[in-house]
């Protein structure tokens, strides 16, 4: 394996992962030790909604030479359609208006997921413990991909793509949403936990329509400090329309491949940020957190 270096000029870097602390399928470890045969220098741990992940980091760093940015995806709601907001280098402390937000958050998703089975139930062969069957480890954050997960497991689809496509869709008579807060309120809680935020993939082709711009010049308002402009939903159009929006409001523009393990087909590294971009997200954030280095 070649040597890396984790000098400012370290240049492969993924701003967006998932562990099975959420609903990604790999541990921490794994997802680091995959990190380094995808030669990332550097990975963002971004577990929807939780840190509950960040404290295997520094076991997870050291076996694997990748450094890591401790992170989260925060997911908030704007006129029923969610928002998803990467939070880097905030302060975990569970007394912050962030903390409480995802613990409100991470408790109307397990109930959300128990009426969505329930609904489901009625036409397909699905339990709830079919599904918490297919939740990894401890984790508290239930999300549609663990429902997913467990319609596959019964043979109602082929795979979690297909569940999310065929029964698990906004538009479908299953779906149910769970608590978030604004997309402002996210953004200001972030700041308060001395973070940077991201809005992640605004421009996903899974929502039906692109984040609107007057929502994300309020969110620049309420002190966004980028966009994850370099994502697999975004297609060129979309890249440059984003590119020129961060411009116009100097905003950091970031990379991710949001990868989930086998369960969605993001590969780690397929999209990355600039290391002057980690550079400033670093001295940007006043948390006290930082990124974990071999
Ligand atoms: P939820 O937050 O529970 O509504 O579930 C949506 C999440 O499912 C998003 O964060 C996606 O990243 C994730 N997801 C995982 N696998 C898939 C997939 N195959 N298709 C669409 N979304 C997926
Ligand atoms: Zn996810
Ligand atoms: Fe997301
Ligand atoms: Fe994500």
């Amino acid at each position: 394996m070649s040597e890396r270096s984790d000098s400012p000029d370290s240049h492969r870097i993924d701003l967006h992962s998932h562990s099975s602390w959420s609903d990604g399928t790999t541990g921490v470890g794994e997802l680091f030790a995959q990190a380094r045969s995808a030669a990332l220098d550097v990975l963002a741990l971004t577990d929807h909604d939780t840190v509950a992940g960040w404290s295997e980091l520094p076991a997870a760093v050291a076996a694997s030479g990748v450094a890591a940015v401790p992170g989260i995806e925060v997911s908030s709601e704007h006129e029923s359609c969610s928002v998803h907001i990467l939070a880097l280098l905030v302060d975990p402390s569970p007394d912050s208006d962030l903390a409480a937000e995802m613990a409100s958050a991470r408790t109307s998703r397990v109930e959300r997921a128990r009426r969505m089975v329930e609904l489901i139930s009625a036409d397909h062969p699905l339990s709830w413990e079919d599904v918490t069957a297919q939740v990894a480890g401890e984790t508290t954050v239930i999300g549609r991909p663990h429902i997913a997960d467990a319609l596959v497991a019964a043979g109602v689809v082929p795979n979690r793509s297909a569940a999310f496509t065929e029964v698990l869709r906004p538009s479908g008579p299953y779906y149910v949403p769970y608590y978030a807060p604004s997309p402002l309120a996210a953004v200001r809680a972030i700041r308060e936990a001395g973070g940077v935020s991201i809005v992640a993939h605004p421009g996903s082709v899974t929502r039906d329509d692109d984040l609107p711009l007057a929502l994300l010049e309020a969110m620049v308002a309420a002190g966004l400090d980028g966009i994850e402009v370099d994502h697999r939903e975004h297609d060129e159009a979309e890249t440059a329309r984003l590119r020129e929006v961060a411009r116009r409001h100097d905003l950091l523009i970031t990379g991710g491949s949001d990868f989930h393990g086998t369960g969605k087909p993001n590969r780690l590294g397929e999209n990355l940020t600039a290391a002057e971009v980690l550079e400033s997200i670093a001295a940007r954030a006043t948390s006290g957190t930082g990124i974990i280095r071999h």
